[in-house]
């Protein structure tokens, strides 16, 4: 008998928010995730293709018509089980992927009305899991003997070390900081990624054995060569912490930082609780954020709810270049963030006491497209015009911090200091060390990060099965 074709639901189910006004006062979560029917309505909206572009979308592949058909029939223990076959941070994934140009990019609804909401219902099934208690341990294999050291605790070194834990090789992460996560804990702010959340994965994946080392800088306190004599594999998942900067004259008067250190000040140093914590940051009346990222994004909403009245993002393209995923723009025009699209800074104006308080800039049209196949921005003759500001932040990229290859000689680098690997397996170019996330692409996303940290895990795996390099 043939099977009934499935009725269409052609919008999503709506995320319930917490409204412009009201948020832009606070810090907590903006969305408030699904409630158990709202997931299963939205679960049922899948067609169960007979080929599941959304599988081959996601770059961990995770099974999601598995995953979407037991939330639809409500087994959410299933789904959650599921996910975490092939990600580790589902509840991180579900809340920040670009799910718009990956499995919901992918999904056939997309092709004519709106696609299966993949990464809120991703979130939902963790959120769930989270809110009955401990969650299920998988089946470990017996111990290897083997060790390996991963650097960096961010989404690469996190997926690597849960993945090569459960092969049953004892993992030791050292990460840098005092607090594991990487840029989830020091760059994405609270309002969209709860660190809560993000202690809840790494505490999951610690209980799985791995072994935790903080305030410890690989290529400082011991080198690379070094933790080679201890361990028999070395994964760097060290990111991309280096702010790029717009070497324009004014660039160093006060006031003017590089976004990495403005979201640190306020993530990690909780500048945003004074007076519990007495972090200095510049809070000013109005603030200008160049770039159109991600990072742009939470830069730009973080001065709203830091105080600013004014908030703004200088961006060289236009809205429809902007890197950013969709949702980030979308919430920062609701809480009425002003774009000064086409417009790139040329310098920047300090008064008397050496602080910002005007960026010049230049308007520009839209060119070619470039070698990221996005338009180019062609700068207009003469029109130059200035934004008055009190603090300036500049989101406009960053590259691997080079410690590790400064000491790690023939560690092999590539164009802004990424070091070189090889795609499929992530090995470098010296015997026994693997890489992957930012610290291999330069600033990426968190699930291509997970995804490297896949492909590196199962090579390093074999490595330390069979010794062949
Ligand atoms: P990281 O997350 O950078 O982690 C690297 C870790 O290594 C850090 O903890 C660091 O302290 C540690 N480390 C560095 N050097 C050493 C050393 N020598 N010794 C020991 N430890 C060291 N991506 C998305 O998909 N969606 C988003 O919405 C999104 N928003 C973003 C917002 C911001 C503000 C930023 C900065 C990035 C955002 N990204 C987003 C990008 C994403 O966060 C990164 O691509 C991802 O975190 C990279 O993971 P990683 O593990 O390679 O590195």
């Amino acid at each position: 008998m043939s099977k009934k074709p499935k009725q269409i639901i052609p919008r999503k189910t709506p995320m319930p928010e917490q409204p412009p006004a009201e948020r832009i006062k606070n810090y907590d979560e903006v969305p408030y995730g699904y409630t158990p029917e709202q997931a299963i309505a939205e679960a049922k909206r899948c067609l169960e293709c007979a080929r599941p572009l959304c599988v081959e979308g996601c770059p961990v592949n995770v099974n999601i018509p598995a995953f979407l058909k037991l939330v639809a029939e409500g087994d959410f223990r299933g789904a959650i089980n599921v996910i975490k076959e092939t990600n580790a941070l589902p509840a991180v994934s579900g809340r920040v992927c670009p799910q718009e140009e990956q499995c919901e990019g992918k999904c056939a609804l997309s092709k004519r009305f709106e696609s299966v909401a993949v990464g809120r219902l991703e979130r939902f099934a963790a959120d769930w899991e989270a809110s009955q208690g401990t969650p299920s341990i998988p089946d470990l294999t017996p111990p290897t003997g083997k060790k390996v050291a991963v650097v960096g605790s961010g989404p690469a070194g996190i997926t690597v070390a849960a993945d090569l834990v459960r092969k049953g090789h004892h993992v030791t992460i050292f990460e840098a900081l005092h607090e594991p996560g990487g840029v989830l804990v020091y760059g994405i702010p609270e309002f969209r990624l709860p660190k809560a959340i993000v202690r809840r994965e790494v505490e999951y994946v610690c209980s799985l054995g791995v072994k935790l080392v903080k305030d410890f800088v690989v290529g400082a306190a011991e080198t690379v060569d070094e933790l080679l004599e201890e361990y028999d594999a070395v994964f760097l998942g060290t990111g991309a912490g280096l702010p790029w900067f717009l070497n324009i004259p004014g660039e160093n008067l006060n006031g003017v930082y590089s976004a990495n250190e403005y979201l640190t000040r306020a993530n990690l140093m909780k500048a945003y609780r004074f007076p519990e914590y007495d972090t200095p940051i510049a809070r000013g009346k109005r603030v200008a954020t160049v770039g159109g990222g991600n990072v742009a994004m939470d830069s730009a909403r973080t001065a709203l709810r830091l105080g600013a009245e004014e908030s703004i993002i200088v961006y060289r393209r236009s809205r429809e270049e902007m890197p950013a995923r969709a949702e980030e723009i979308h919430h920062a025009e609701q809480e009425g963030i002003r774009f000064e699209l086409l417009t790139t800074p040329v310098a920047f104006h300090g008064d008397d006491n050496s602080w910002v308080k005007e960026i010049e800039c230049i308007r520009n049209q839209l060119g070619e497209p470039d070698g990221s196949g996005r338009r180019r921005p062609v700068p207009i003759k003469d029109s130059n015009f200035r934004i008055p500001v009190d603090v300036a932040v500049l989101a406009i990229g960053q590259s691997p911090n080079p410690l590790i290859p400064k000491t790690t000689l023939d560690l092999k680098t590539g164009k802004d200091g990424v070091v070189i690997i090889d795609n499929e397996t992530g090995k470098t170019s010296k015997k026994g060390v693997f890489a992957g996330g930012d610290v291999a692409t330069g600033g990426a996303t968190v699930i291509m990060a997970m995804g490297q940290g896949k492909k590196a895990a199962k090579a390093i795996d074999e490595y330390l099965k069979t010794g062949q390099w």
